[in-house]
């Protein structure tokens, strides 16, 4: 049987986790790494993986069946993902959930006119998150939703902090509040901001001479990172660091509170621990190129979601296989 031909468009901590992921499918192969980098420059998992600048994707059209985008969805995706869907079957993992609408738009004005299945906005969160937030209401009209985050490190909230003067260097984890999650599983139904939630924990490595009290204050009373938070932090050394904090774990979980019948409490939660971030969701982007694929073959056309994607088409498994080993 012909193996599934993935390209990697984009190659960071994402870009790593695809090409682990796509290793682990008996059914693709990965064919090549796209960077905006020198090529030689970038340190594939497997030394022999094949790498090229970017300028020639277009070139590799009739080799690659779907391309899976790891660029970052600040700057690169919303050029990056319209421009590749006119060439390919395409995957992005764009969590910018408030430009999501419009993203799709564009994505989908090109992938109509070329013919492509560009499925966006795949992961955990959005992505596996989203799924189960619309299961747990559709099944449960009468309740609350909730999602928690973490424990994870937070990219964007480490930067924040060794942005800031005296810090060596540092990272920050987010974690949900344990009564938060209690309240929810009792049924309570709390009103809860994001910041009643969760709470942020710090580890951060002084520079010489740095005055420990005056950087915790200025972590904590920083504006839109940490400032609406209950924050701790914490000092250690660099090689503590290294040693303890060098691992991108994350995770979280979707929960829906709802009653049924007279006043039935029923719970529903859908759990994520993750080791890495970036491998687990490099491992849904694999998934869902199979199902990019297949729904090309089907004749199928335009931006998708993964609210758009049947379980058949996600499994490497026939539908007689699935109702015979899953029902
Ligand atoms: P990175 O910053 O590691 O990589 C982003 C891009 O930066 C790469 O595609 C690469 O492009 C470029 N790059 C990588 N390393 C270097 C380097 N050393 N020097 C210069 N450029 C470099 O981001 P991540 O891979 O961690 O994350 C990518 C995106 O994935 C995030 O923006 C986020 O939106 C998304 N994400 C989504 C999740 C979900 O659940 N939906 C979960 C986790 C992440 P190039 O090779 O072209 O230079």
């Amino acid at each position: 049987k012909e193996k599934i031909r993935i390209g990697i468009c984009g190659y960071g901590n994402l870009g790593r986790g695809v090409e682990y992921a796509v290793k682990q499918q008996t059914d693709m192969e990965l064919v090549a790494v796209f960077s905006r980098r020198d090529p030689a420059s970038v340190q594939t998992v497997a030394p022999d993986t094949p790498k090229f600048s970017i300028d020639e994707i277009a070139r590799f059209q009739d080799n690659i069946d779907v391309m899976i985008l790891c660029g970052g969805s600040a700057t690169d995706l919303p050029k990056q993902t319209p421009m590749l869907a006119a060439y390919f079957n395409t995957i992005d993992s764009f969590d910018t959930h408030a430009r999501i609408p419009e993203h799709f738009d564009a994505v989908d004005k090109v992938a109509q006119a070329s013919e492509h299945v560009s499925i966006i906005s795949v992961g955990w969160d959005p992505g596996l998150f989203s799924i189960n937030r619309v299961l747990a209401e559709a099944v449960l009209p009468q309740g609350s939703t909730y999602t928690f985050w973490g424990k994870g490190l937070s990219q964007g909230h480490s930067d924040a902090i060794r942005r800031l003067e005296g810090v060596k260097n540092g990272v920050q984890y987010t974690l949900p509040i344990e009564e938060a999650v209690e309240k929810v599983r009792r049924g309570e139904q709390p009103e809860l901001s994001t910041s009643e939630k969760h709470q942020r924990e710090c580890f951060v490595v002084l520079e010489e001479g740095a005055d420990a009290l005056i950087i915790e204050q200025q972590i904590k009373t920083m504006p839109d990172y940490f400032s609406d938070y209950d924050t701790t932090v914490h000092f250690i050394s660099e090689e503590e660091l290294k040693e303890n904090h060098s691992s991108m774990p994350h995770g979280g979980m979707v929960m829906r509170s709802g009653v049924t019948g007279e006043a039935t409490q029923q719970n529903f939660e859908f759990n994520l621990n993750l080791g890495s971030n970036p491998e687990f969701t490099g491992s849904v982007l694999v998934a869902y190129a199979r199902a990019a694929y297949k729904m090309k073959l089907k004749g199928d056309k335009g931006a998708k979601t993964v609210f758009d994607v049947t379980l058949n088409d996600l499994s490497h498994q026939s539908s007689e296989e699935l109702r015979k080993n899953y029902l």
